[in-house]
Order: C-alpha cells, then structure tokens, then sequence
C-alpha cells in the first residue's frame, strides 16, 4: 500500500475524511476510470466502484475522475466509493450541449506541463489556449518547448512565449538528445502530481517515457484481451520511482482538440445558428446561391466584420492545419465543417468523440 503522502494526500483532504466522521470510510486516490470502473491506490483494494444510489450522495462534485481523492469503504478486493472529496485543482473543459457546465477531465494536479514543440508545430495560439485552461484548473503551469534539438531559433520562440506566458517557466527540453530533462525532473517531488497537455506530436509520450527511464515496463499494463493475447495499454497514473505523479489520460489528450472545436462553435455560434438555413450545407457564406449568413449580413442582422473574422479563423486554422500536417491540411475545409456540426450535434454528443 503506497503511503498516502506519497500520492499527495495532505491537510487538506485530511480535513475533509475528519469532516465526514465516518471511521468505516478511508481515503483513496483514483489511478484510473472507465466504464463506471476505478483503479484506486493508497488502499488495499485495487478497484472500486460508485455503487446504487451511493452516486447521489457524490454530491455536487459527480463522479470520480482521475486524480480524485474518495472516501472509500476499503476491501480486499472491490471497494465502494461513498464521497468524492474536494477539489483542490480541477481540469475541466465545458461539456456538450451547454453553456455553463463544466466536465472535470482531471483532478488535483498540482503542475501541468504545456508541451510544445520547438518545430514547425508551434503555434503561440494554442499555447495560449491551454495556459487558460491550466490556470482556469487552478494548478500551477509550465511551459515544457520540446525538440530542440531540430531548430536554431530557440530564443526566439522563448521569447513569443514569455509574451503570452506572463511569469510561466518555460523549460528548453529534448526527448532525444535528453537536453532539459533534469529541469523537468526537479518539477516532480515526492507527493506532487503533474499533468502533460499538448498537441499531438509535441513528444509528450517521448518526455514521459524518457522521465519513466528503466521503468518503461512500468508504464504500460500488460493486460490479456478476449482472445486471451497480451496487450499493453498507457498508464494515466504514473508514479515515479523518484517520487512524484504523473497523470497522462486520453481526456487531458484530446484538451485542445475538443476545445478548439467546441469552443469555436461557441465563439460563432451566431453565424453557426444562421448558417443552418443557407441552401447548401456545406455553404461557406462566400457568395453561394441561397446563403442566410449572406443575407443576414444584407438585413443587418449579422456585423460584416464578424463574418469577416470567421472567414479569417477560417483561413488561420487552414494554414495551422497545412503548417502542421499536409495532408491533414488538405482536409482542412472538412474540419471547419466538422466545427459546423460540432455545433449542431452539440447536444447530442460528447465533445471527447468529436473528430
Ligand atoms: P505525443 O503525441 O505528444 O505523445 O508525441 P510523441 O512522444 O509520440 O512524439 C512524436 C514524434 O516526435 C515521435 O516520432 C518522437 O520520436 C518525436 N520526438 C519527440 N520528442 C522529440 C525531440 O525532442 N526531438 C526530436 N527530434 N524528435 C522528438
Ligand atoms: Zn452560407
């Protein structure tokens, strides 16, 4: 059983279980969820589960995601989660088909890592993007410009970066070469969780793999699937021999896509509503025969200047796309309609199975 500071347990979820005054209950974090399933530590039981009507009395908080600490009634085998405890820090990002709510991605990191990288990916916007989503969370950032080993412009870009990322570290590293690593290594302290977010292809898995070192077999679970074969699957709970959490999960992943599509829809989401009466679906209010936005522009319903805007987003995120990935660039036109029906489809889905 891991020792309950190691995991970052502390005063402040200490308070909480005292708070509850149930001695049958003990607190344990969650390593890992999925379908109504966790993975805990810091207790006997392995796993765990939000059982009947037990869901209500989660409170306001909901369910469990990774990172959270539970009261738990502990068990040799399964336990049963009674209480989510209070969020010191929270990732969260706003959940389909509303305004307002908010979906918890991740809990109570301490640091998240914003990885970049130091090639033809770098993108200010999008650092910028998930810096307010990290200081949103409550946890502490950093920025991680990975790859240097592939430019000579590297100041240059720490410099972009320090004008958008006002007091926020930023550390030079290189997964290859290992340029950086240790800088990144005296981030993780016994007890501290930290979070890695980023595009695809910033080389998050390279840093964690290279952090991890020998303890690479430690990072995947070796699991038997229905034909009874082996198959590694990612650990989104990583504890460092050194000391120190890492937390690496689809949701914290897929953090910028979801919110670059959403959150788009959301910014026009005016032009969005209007643009579902223009004659062609796929209609890109540029003078299309039977295009609403065009006549809502006419009416003086919709401001020139903000269809101007979305065209010029439009024309940034293409040129985004193309920089990043040619072929995914070509497709670029289909993204932007995917932000249409992300739009659309608001409702009725989860943004984290949005392409
Ligand atoms: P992730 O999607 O963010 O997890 O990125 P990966 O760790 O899978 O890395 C994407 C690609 O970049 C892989 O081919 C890595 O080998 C490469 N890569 C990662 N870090 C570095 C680096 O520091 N320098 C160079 N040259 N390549 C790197
Ligand atoms: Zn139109």
């Amino acid at each position: 059983m891991a020792a309950l500071e190691s995991l970052g347990f502390g005063p402040f979820f200490a308070a909480q279980m005292e708070r509850l005054g149930r001695t049958d209950l003990v607190p344990a974090r969650i390593a890992s969820e999925g379908r109504g399933q966790y993975r805990l530590r810091g207790c006997r039981a392995p796993l765990a589960e939000v059982r009947g009507r037990m869901h209500v009395e989660l409170g306001p908080l909901g369910w469990p995601v990774v990172g959270d600490w539970v009261a738990v009634a502990d068990d040799d085998e399964r336990a049963i989660i009674h209480q989510v405890l209070e969020r010191r820090t929270a990732m969260t990002r706003r959940a389909a088909g509303s305004e307002s709510d908010v979906q918890v991605i991740a809990a109570n990191l301490d640091l998240v890592m914003v990885v970049t990288s130091a090639n033809r990916d770098f993108n200010v916007r999008r650092l910028e993007r998930y810096l307010a989503a990290v200081w949103n969370s409550g946890a502490e950032p950093v920025v991680v410009l990975n790859k240097i080993d592939l430019e000579s412009t590297v100041e240059a870009m720490v410099e972009e970066i320090g004008a958008v990322a006002i007091g926020v570290p930023v550390v030079r590293t290189s997964a290859l070469t290992g340029a950086g690593l240790d800088e990144v290594r005296q981030a993780l302290a016994p007890g501290r969780t930290v979070g890695l977010v980023g595009s695809s292809g910033v080389g998050k898995s390279s840093i964690i793999n290279a952090l991890v070192g020998r303890e690479l077999q430690a990072v995947q679970d070796l699991r038997r699937d229905d034909r009874g074969r082996h198959t590694t699957t990612r650990r989104e709970f990583i504890e460092l021999a050194a000391g120190g959490i890492l937390i690496d999960t689809p949701g914290m992943r897929e953090l910028g896509l979801a919110d670059d599509t959403v959150g788009l829809a959301h910014l026009f989401a005016d032009i969005v509503e209007i643009a579902a009466g223009c004659h062609f679906r796929d209609c890109e209010h540029r003078g299309e025969p039977g295009c609403a936005v065009a006549a809502a522009v006419e009416s003086g319903a919709l401001d020139g200047a903000r269809l101007a805007s979305y065209h010029k987003l439009q024309r940034e995120i293409a040129a985004a796309e193309r920089r990043r990935d040619p072929v995914l660039g070509s497709n670029a036109k289909r993204r932007w309609k995917s932000i249409h029906k992300a739009a659309r489809d608001l409702a009725r889905h989860d943004p984290r199975r949005q392409p």
